[in-house]
């Protein structure tokens, strides 16, 4: 593979598929629209390293997070940045969830999540997470922490010690290809490339359009909000206690999870974002909430699943709501303990026309041009796994 490669977005995917180039002697240079890197998914996420436990057997997303998991770790340990396995608790409340915590069980074992035990003894349980209550769980101890933006910016070290360049501040506002080569265009430059990867998370429907793709998968964006527990209530929480998933969607649920610096997250929600880079209720695009609508898949997926949106916008605006699902599984949780909303992420989710959520990740190649169209959770965890994968199916096999 000779020559240059330009990479769009200065996310964690993106710095990662450019550390790797990097290492192996090729010429990159990173384009990120904001002032900083990390500025979106990878720096607004729970920063959990997942160990791979709700995906379908055989997918990207369960084979790529074992791998990245691992290669998570080696790269904390390698630049001293924090790595803690705090472990997780997936717990059943009642007895009817016990044949979907039964799936996950399955789905672990098959996934090879590592040192994964099985919970039916509330004594055990309470060894784990002494405040919490459920009829049995799973527990997978190497589920970790870490500060995905701190991991993103010693990567993007990597990188520039190699000779990459990464640039801030530059929004890439059009792509084509001519004789073989990408010319790629900001406000302020244009650059040319022999190939380009789009690594543009939220906005990789849009960027996709510069190359004349179909405009499927469509990124509606859900935005994620956090409570934070008070400081002296913290001790309620030991790892990560999360509810039995909804296999179709593993991100419901209340979640709590006690981060990297020792704050307890709970959270996050899932409701719809009104801007693709909507952080609050009140962050509105009416071009992003036009196209959203406009979305032949947005109709469907509404009627589908009305009620589960009316449950996630009401937790959303009125917190005691919020707060009794919380307290399912710590029933000595206070509302005065959710101290505060501690910041949001919206999740890049990739919908198809018929309002079916596109779950697994998903690469398309146009030309000299790749497009990783859908990376949403555990992409993070999954980040180096999802560059080798890329080098490999992709670069690799173009330049052959
Ligand atoms: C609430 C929430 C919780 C999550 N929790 C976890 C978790 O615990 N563990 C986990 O593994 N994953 C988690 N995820 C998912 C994870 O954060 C993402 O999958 C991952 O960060 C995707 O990285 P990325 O680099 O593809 O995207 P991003 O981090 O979104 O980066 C894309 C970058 O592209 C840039 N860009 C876009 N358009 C342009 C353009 N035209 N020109 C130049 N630059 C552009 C953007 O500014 C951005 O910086 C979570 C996500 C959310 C939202």
């Amino acid at each position: 593979m000779a020559g240059t490669t330009g990479i769009i977005g200065g996310g964690i995917v993106g710095i990662a598929l450019a550390r790797a180039l990097s290492a192996r002697g090729e010429h990159v240079t990173v384009l990120e629209k904001e002032a900083r890197l990390a500025q979106h998914q990878t720096g607004h996420n729970s920063g959990v390293v997942h160990a791979g436990l709700y995906y379908k057997p055989g997918s990207l997303k369960a084979t790529l997070c074992a791998a990245g998991r691992v290669s998570i770790r080696e790269f904390c340990e390698e630049k001293g940045l924090p790595y803690r396995e705090v472990g997780k608790l997936v717990v059943a409340v009642d007895e009817s969830e016990l044949g979907a915590l039964a799936e996950i069980e399955r789905r672990s074992a098959e996934n090879g999540v590592p040192d994964l035990a099985r919970i039916d003894d509330p004594s055990r349980l309470r060894e784990i997470e002494p405040h919490v209550a459920g009829v049995a769980a799973v527990h997978s101890p190497r589920t970790a922490v870490v500060d995905y933006a701190s991991i993103t910016e010693a990567m993007a070290q990597d990188v520039r010690m190699a000779g990459g360049s990464v640039r801030l501040g530059h929004e890439v506002t059009g792509i084509r290809s001519k004789n073989g080569r990408v010319h790629v265009t900001t406000p302020g430059s244009e650059s040319v490339f022999d190939r380009l990867v789009v690594c543009a998370g939220l906005q990789s429907d849009v960027v996709a359009r510069f190359v004349g793709v179909d405009a499927s998968p469509k990124i509606l964006p859900f935005r994620g909000e956090y409570w934070e527990l008070a400081p002296e209530r913290t001790d309620l929480v030991q790892g990560m206690i999360y509810p039995v998933p909804d296999p179709r969607f593993p991100f419901l649920g209340v979640h709590f999870t006690r981060g990297v610096y020792d704050n307890v997250h709970v959270g996050p929600n899932a409701v719809p974002a009104l801007a693709r880079e909507g952080y609050r209720w009140l962050s509105i695009s009416p071009k992003d909430t036009w196209e959203s609508l406009r979305w032949p898949g947005a109709w469907p997926l509404a009627k589908q699943h009305w009620r589960m949106g009316v449950d996630e916008i009401s937790g959303s605006l009125f917190k005691p709501l919020y707060f009794q699902k919380a307290r399912r599984f710590i029933p000595e949780l206070k509302s005065s303990d959710l101290a505060r909303k501690s910041g949001a992420g919206v999740r890049a989710q990739a919908w198809g026309r018929a309002g079916e959520l596109l779950d697994d990740f998903a690469v398309d190649q146009v030309g000299p041009v790749t497009l990783l169209r859908n990376a949403p959770s555990p992409a993070a965890t999954s980040s180096i796994a999802i560059a080798e994968y890329i080098i490999e199916h992709y670069l690799v096999k173009a330049a052959a």
